[in-house]
């Protein structure tokens, strides 16, 4: 089974799909409605979810909210036709504008999603926003710095947050800003919530939160650091995309299964921090 479930409390339910990165998707359940975060990149992981969540919403799906405007989190909207789907007001201008490319480029190594159509959030804010849900308050933040569009969703009676990927195993910035992510961490730090869940692999609980995530701010700090001093010494390009993620304060690999984070992950924010510092210095 590609999508596993796990019950957080009676009202939470996060779905994670083994097919791409562990990525995922919550179900918050209230007096038979539900409310769906994320849609996951492959529609028939979605499509199994809604089936499971139908069993236990038996007044139907009421809303999806997309975190952000990239494919892994947005694809699996076309399962969702006819219900309210709401995101920031980037993240429906940048999936109008680069999704279906993006998607194109995409199918090239995952045919199955070759012929989806984009379904765009039909409900958008600028600022911020709140979602009553009988009598759960979600807070919408605008928390930029993986992508310019990236939200967190943050239910304040349980102080759990839904990150999306502002926070996974290792912090990513290629298509984003690490100066605004270093800054929405430290915002995430004083919200102080209880559980985060992550948009890829396992939530974060209490006691582990401000650990990693001083971690990741430190990774971010220290990435550009290093590549900085790699370039005055004069190290080429294939030499600086070869530094380790532990020479930039991550030891411990946060998925061992899965080399995609301490490989392509880091490997793309080398190159990012090394592309911005030569900018800078033309
Ligand atoms: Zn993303």
């Amino acid at each position: 089974m590609s999508v596993k479930e796990l019950e957080i409390n009676k009202n939470l339910y996060l779905y994670s799909s083994s097919r791409y990165h562990n990525i995922n998707s919550s179900t918050f359940l209230k007096e038979g409605k539900a409310l769906i975060i994320d849609t996951m990149l492959f529609p028939d992981d979605m499509k199994k979810v809604k089936r499971i969540v139908k069993l236990r919403a038996s007044k139907g799906i009421e809303w999806v909210i997309n975190t952000h405007y990239h494919l892994d989190h947005t694809c699996g909207n076309i399962v969702f036709n006819n219900i309210n789907i709401m995101a920031h007001n980037l993240c429906r201008k940048l999936m109008e504008k680069h999704s279906e490319e993006i998607l194109r480029e995409w199918a090239k190594v995952e045919p199955e999603i070759a012929d989806i159509k984009i379904n765009l959030p039909n409900v958008t804010f600028s600022r911020e926003a709140k979602l009553f849900f009988k009598n759960a308050e979600f807070e919408l933040i605008l928390t930029p710095g993986h992508s310019p569009d990236s939200i967190c969703i943050y239910w304040k009676n349980k102080r759990i947050l839904f990150a999306g990927d502002t926070v996974i195993p290792i912090p990513y910035f290629y298509y984003g800003n690490r100066k605004k992510l270093i800054e929405t961490l430290k915002r995430i730090i004083e919200l102080n919530p209880k559980l985060i869940v992550q948009g890829h692999c396992a939530p974060i609980y209490e006691e582990n939160i401000k650990i990693e995530l001083n971690l990741k701010i430190r990774y971010l700090e220290r990435i550009n650091k290093i590549v900085k001093e790699s370039i005055k010494k004069g190290l080429s390009k294939r030499e600086i995309y070869k530094i380790p993620i532990s020479h930039c304060g991550i030891d411990k690999d946060p998925e061992p299964d899965d080399p995609f984070w301490k490989r392509d992950i880091h490997i793309s924010n080398l190159a990012r921090v090394y592309r911005d510092l030569k900018e800078a210095e033309e």
